[in-house]
């Protein structure tokens, strides 16, 4: 079997959002599984777009995720630098060789005679290629310092005839008429190479196997495929990744709201789940499995359980994703890890009762899409109800004097009794609602919407013996105060 080695190659020139490293991904998960070779590679020759840290956060979602390079940029390998900047006289050189072998040339077109064939083409309804001007001209080279002096480019001598085809992995067979391409740019005037050629140089270089990317650069994949073969290198197999798609059916952009892995993070998406949400963006293990382990993940990956048709981003899927694996985290770590959300609304702090927060995630943990869910849904377990549902009693009781008067009720009962487990909770409601001949859940809503300030969440009688006798009662009082404050107002 063939070795793998692939690479995951970001361009610095942006954040780096679901669609990029869900690329890194699928190569390290091919990697992984192929016991290949998962090579990071930054391609920075753009010089003009480079944006200011965002190499750092690609390198940050890729660490929040744990996915590893084996070799690369940061991780160091024979075939370095792994930074193209630092490549420069890889390029130069091979430039020189083409340039000698007639399969490139050196053009000194200005801007304004470029922009003006353009324009005419475009007006003839042709496609806006560059005319060939310099081709034949045998203009020197001496390297990109001379192109920078001189203003000038080195191109392309694309064949002029004939047909190019080869085998896209999922796309199948692409065949094209040499004729529609144009004598591309390969080193630019400021002595960086274009993507397109350091693309293939490096990739030449660092003996990868497969490109597996996103399928924006399907129109870029014949120029490559025209340079390898003029260079002589064989080329690595293609594999075009499927579109990701926003839940209206469109290309995932910003304009769908947050699309950075450290975004997704900060609203409480545990990294494994995301790490398993985005490996199903474009592949299926071949069944309807959908929550599955980093190792089940990587042991069953493979091409063939690649996706032609467009991947959709739902949220939804992955809250519940995320939701499937808080609830087989032990309370304990569920807190560890929600502590952060609770922290920054001053919900808990360094004394917080580790058993106690234990407990209280315990009982929340099936109902947490979100670690920042935690918030709404754990916050009255730590701090007293500082605001109360009022339409939530108002609408079940028919005035304020009724709902103080079971409160007041239920409060003497569990005053008087020893109340500690939901078992004993719940025989003492059932038996004061006996005694006031009502229905026990009208009782249960009083209870609830007093201790906990709203009308929904776990199983009552659990959350009474999580919160406990003294601080029940001590919500009884502080909701009493409230009832007792509406009643005079109201008379
Ligand atoms: N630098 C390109 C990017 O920004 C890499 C494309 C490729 O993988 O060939 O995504």
């Amino acid at each position: 079997m063939e070795d793998v080695r692939v690479r995951f190659a970001p361009s610095p020139t942006g954040f780096p959002h679901v669609g990029n490293i869900r690329t890194a991904l699928f190569n390290y998960l091919f990697a992984r599984n192929r016991n290949g070779v998962f090579i990071l590679r930054i391609e920075d020759t753009d010089r003009e777009r480079l944006v200011n840290g965002s190499e750092k956060a690609i390198e940050r979602a890729l660490s929040l995720l744990e996915i590893r390079p084996d070799e690369g940029y940061g991780a160091g390998g024979d075939f370095g630098p792994y930074r193209q900047s630092e490549r420069i006289g890889i390029y130069e050189k091979i430039a020189a060789e083409m340039i000698e072998k007639k399969t490139a040339y050196v053009c000194d077109c200005s801007e304004e005679r470029l922009d003006k064939i353009r324009a005419r083409l475009r007006e003839e309804k042709k496609n806006p290629m560059y005319d060939r001007f310099c081709r034949d001209k045998n203009l020197p080279y001496e390297g990109v310092e001379s192109l920078k002096a001189w203003g000038r480019v080195v191109r392309f001598a694309s064949p002029f005839e004939g047909e190019t085809s080869y085998e896209d992995f999922l796309r199948g067979k692409v065949r094209f008429g040499n004729e529609t391409m144009d004598d591309m740019v390969l080193i630019k005037k400021d002595g960086f190479p274009t993507y397109n050629f350091a693309n293939v140089v490096d990739d030449h270089f660092m003996k990868i196997s497969h490109v597996l990317r996103g399928d924006e650069f399907i129109s870029s994949t014949p120029k490559h495929v025209l340079l390898y073969r003029s260079l002589n290198w064989k080329e690595p197999l293609f594999v075009h990744l499927p579109v990701i798609l926003g839940s209206d059916k469109k290309r995932l952009s910003k304009r769908h709201g947050s699309v950075s892995i450290e975004d997704y993070e900060k609203m409480g998406i545990l990294p494994e789940a995301m790490f398993n949400f985005l490996s199903l963006l474009g592949w299926s293990p071949g069944n309807n499995e959908e929550i599955l382990s980093r190792e089940e993940i990587i042991s069953k990956f493979s091409l063939e359980g690649l996706s032609t048709s467009p991947a959709v981003f739902d949220i939804k899927k992955l809250e519940w994703i995320n939701s499937v694996y808080i609830s087989k985290m032990t309370g304990e770590k569920i807190f560890s890890r929600a502590k952060v959300f609770l922290c920054e609304k001053k919900l808990v702090g360094e004394d917080t009762d580790v058993k106690y927060a234990a407990q209280v995630f315990e009982l929340l943990k099936t109902r947490l899409p979100k670690l920042s869910d935690s918030v709404e849904r754990a916050g009255y377990f730590f701090k007293d109800p500082w605001a109360y549902d009022d339409g939530a009693w108002k609408k079940s009781f028919s005035g304020v004097e009724e709902i103080e008067y079971y409160v007041e009720s239920l409060k003497n009962a569990i005053a008087h009794d020893e109340p500690v487990t939901k078992d004993d909770f719940e025989a003492l409601l059932r038996k004061t609602a006996e005694n006031l001949g009502i229905k026990t859940s009208v009782l249960i809503h009083a209870l609830r919407v007093s201790i906990t300030g709203v009308s929904a969440g776990p199983g009552l009688f659990e959350i009474c013996e999580v919160i406990g006798k003294e601080r029940i009662l001590k919500r009884l009082e502080n909701a009493l105060k409230k009832y007792k404050n509406e009643i005079s107002q109201s008379q």
